[in-house]
């Protein structure tokens, strides 16, 4: 249940002007409001599950981009996608003015489902009491080539520089310049989501090393249900698997304030955040 201070699970990825919204709770439209992003630049939504927490700010979401004349295709990923998808659609009287592209999401495997230039969206599986996964966006890693070093092998800047970016080997004169011998690699950055979930060790592995992990941090203390974690055993893996930042949701409403579960989740891992709505983190 939502409180007055903790509104639904909704979280908006910004990258390279890409609007993308992982999960998308009652109030939603509020959060994005306050957040001064257009909800109609949306393009893509990834629904970890179908608890109505995690989804029912789609109906109102879909209205508004409706109302405000939307033309390009919504895509929404998620277990089963088409079915609820097509279950909100029979709520209106006359359809939407757009189309709704869904995907089906696999349940027991990592599987990349979305690839765009720069990076891609994952899901992985997750422990929760109905079909549940969490996502990850990794991107690419780059190269950056030292104009010295690669001045020194032959090549200048020009076309061919740039082909050696994006084809990974020219020739030149004869000899073959690989991007290797000139060039750094840095690594993509990570971002994954648990939703709801226990604190299972598979997942962990799964998005080991991410730069921002952004999970289930339901209790404080381990309790005997198993739908959610607690933050000490999810705290604890993530410090296992290499997460370099650790931000738990999803806060039950028996907590009034976060503190004790702050206090529980930084003994595991020294810096560890929980969430407040409207928390915006720059990686
Ligand atoms: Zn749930």
């Amino acid at each position: 249940m939502p409180t007055l201070e903790r509104k639904h699970a909704a979280i908006l990825l910004r990258r390279d002007g890409d609007d993308v919204l992982w999960d998308c709770g009652e109030g939603a439209q509020l959060g994005l409001l306050a957040a001064k992003v257009s909800p109609i630049k949306i393009n893509r939504v990834f629904i970890t599950h179908w608890h109505a927490d995690h989804f029912a700010g789609l109906l109102p979401l879909i209205e508004t981009m409706h109302m405000e004349q939307r033309t390009e295709p919504l895509h929404i990923y998620g277990p089963e996608a088409a079915r609820f998808v097509d279950a909100l659609l029979e709520l209106s009287y006359w359809g939407v003015g757009f189309q709704l592209r869904t995907t089906e999401v696999p349940l027991d495997s990592k599987e990349v489902i979305f690839s765009a230039p720069g990076y891609s969206i994952s899901s992985i599986p997750v422990k929760h009491n109905i079909p549940a996964v969490g996502y990850m966006l990794q991107e690419k890693s780059h190269w950056k080539i030292d104009v010295r070093k690669a001045k020194k092998a032959g090549l200048q800047p020009g076309p061919l520089m740039s082909k050696l970016h994006d084809s990974g080997e020219v020739k030149v004169g004869g000899r073959t310049i690989r991007l290797s011998d000139v060039a750094t690699e840095t690594a993509g950055r990570k971002i994954a989501y648990s939703g709801d979930t226990l604190a299972y060790e598979p997942f962990f592995r799964a998005v080991a090393g991410a730069d921002l992990l952004i999970h289930d941090g339901t209790f404080v203390e381990p309790l005997p249900q198993r739908a959610h974690a607690d933050v000490d055993e999810a705290a604890r893996l993530a410090m296992k698997y290499d997460i370099k930042r650790l931000v738990f949701t999803h806060v039950s409403r028996r907590y009034g304030d976060t503190l004790d579960m702050l206090k529980a989740a930084r003994k595991a891992f020294r810096g560890a955040v929980v969430a407040k709505d409207g928390l915006r983190l720059q990686l």
